[in-house]
């Protein structure tokens, strides 16, 4: 088995789409980034490269690569996925939490679940998605971005 923990934050801007686990929310910002700054998706990315010791997303997408601008982060999970299934592993289970003032997400979890386990290639069942705010504290308290952890177990393919 192998862990790997993904961390990443964006910050909020206006005129930009908010795009969390593949979804779009709704919501009067989004965040600002190269790609579609899907915080997410690159907090999940990295954790399975970080478990597969294939270093980070800046790495294999680097943002001063014209070809990443707007990308769609869903399309680059797909691309992690045959990384590590070329590694050898496949995916035991990925629990995520996102730290977040506003908006509330709690009715976009399951499409950001299933919108995960479809790019994976895995049941929901092994995707975790939680939010939670930080009590007004810090830059996610103060509504000026968004966190995110991710938590990932490989296992070897059998
Ligand atoms: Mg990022």
């Amino acid at each position: 088995m192998r862990i790997g923990h993904g961390y990443d934050v964006h910050r909020f801007a206006e005129d930009r789409k908010l795009i969390l686990g593949g979804v779009e929310i709704n919501y009067e910002l989004g965040l600002l980034g190269h790609s579609d700054a899907d915080v997410l998706t690159h907090a999940v990315m990295d954790a399975i490269l970080g478990a597969c010791a294939l270093g980070d997303i800046g790495l294999h997408f680097p943002d001063t690569d014209p070809a990443y601008k707007g990308a769609s982060s869903i399309e680059l999970l797909r691309r992690v996925r045959r990384l590590m299934e070329e590694q050898g592993y496949m995916l035991s289970n990925l629990d995520v939490t996102v730290l977040c003032e506003r908006p509330k997400l709690r009715s976009y979890i399951d499409s950001m679940r299933a919108c995960l386990s479809e790019a994976l290639e895995t049941d929901m069942g092994r995707i975790s998605i939680k939010a939670t705010t930080e009590e007004g504290l810090g830059f996610t308290g103060e509504g000026l971005g968004i966190a995110v952890h991710a938590v990932c177990l490989l296992d070897e393919r059998r």
